[in-house]
């Protein structure tokens, strides 16, 4: 059974009128609340992280920075990322109900085979010693972390669809042959990284993928390319847990990013992934929300990625 991570706490995070605001889950998760097969569906609790987990993949100094600017009242990390007095917990939860959601996926007897965490601050953009792009710790690479530290796991699958490139995660795992990384976004496009010629480096060498795709391209080229990557990506990682940077921000009407899709490409991607991790790893996914600014819009694709992960 699928499971759901949810919690009015990851409002806390208040960003005034900043794109990355709360009123991204609440009304993401008012939606589903509404829609008669997400009550089938198993919730689970959200968890903090420990700071002793977190510098696992993040400098002591990263950590330090949020800690203060938010115990002082909040203010801006880098010029896109606003902190307010309680985002520091926030962030500290949305990284602990990452693993958390690793934990309900890998332990022995999980019933669940696929979770999906609804919470912000997102985390692809943090990088080793940086936090920006609206992410204070990443998320998505301290669940690979984790997943490796306690589970053992030796090959993890991070497939990011956002619209903007993970350079966080990228940096993070650049020279990690464990850790394979799917991208495909927009480009030339914020963060300015993401060149298919960006494929790892030592040890990683060749366990980065980017698939850079301009203003423009179809719907129908952008699915023969998602589709191409990740089975390259399955092919070479053969995975034994496949994580989603889900970001929402390539749709059409989306107002920081889009690459003219539709609620369908969603639906279209998250089945691939779906029936990738069925064929390699007993269809274990960990999917944690990344972007997503249209607030009337973004209800409904995450609606569509869910209905579709937990087919
Ligand atoms: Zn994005």
């Amino acid at each position: 059974m699928t499971l759901v991570f949810s919690d009015p706490l990851f409002e806390r995070h208040q960003t005034g009128f900043h794109p990355e605001c709360a009123a991204r889950v609440q009304g993401a998760a008012r939606y589903l609340d509404g829609l008669p097969w997400f009550s089938q569906l198993a919730r689970g609790r959200i968890t903090a992280a420990t700071e002793e987990l977190i510098v696992r993949t993040h400098s002591q100094h990263l950590i330090d920075q949020a800690r203060t600017l938010a115990a002082g009242g909040g203010g801006y990390l880098d010029a896109d990322t606003y902190l307010s007095p309680a985002s520091f917990d926030v962030a500290l939860h949305a990284a602990g109900t990452a693993m958390h959601a690793v934990d309900q996926v890998l332990r022995a007897g999980a019933e669940h085979r696929e979770a999906f965490c609804l919470m912000r601050p997102p985390g692809h953009h943090a990088t080793a010693q940086l936090s920006m792009g609206f992410c204070v710790f990443n998320n998505i690479a301290i669940a690979a972390h984790y997943a490796r530290d306690v589970y053992g796991l030796q090959r993890i699958l991070i497939v990011d669809f956002d619209v903007h490139h993970g350079n966080g995660t990228q940096d993070i795992f650049y020279e990690d042959a464990g850790v394979y990384f799917f991208s495909i976004h927009r480009f030339p496009f914020y963060p300015g990284s993401g060149t298919a010629d960006e494929t790892g480096r030592g040890r990683g060498l060749g366990t980065t993928l980017n698939i850079p795709l301009s203003m423009g391209t179809s719907r129908q080229l952008y699915r023969e390319a998602f589709q191409r990557g990740l089975d390259t990506a399955v092919e070479r990682c053969r995975p034994e847990l496949i994580l989603i940077s889900a970001g929402f921000d390539a749709h059409k009407d989306d107002p920081v990013g889009s690459l003219g899709l539709e609620i369908e490409d969603y639906d279209f991607m998250t089945r691939s992934i779906k029936q990738a991790a069925a064929s390699v790893c007993d269809g274990r996914i960990v999917s944690c929300l990344e972007g997503g600014y249209n607030l009337e819009v973004l209800p409904l694709l995450v609606a569509a990625h869910l209905e579709a992960l937990r087919r």
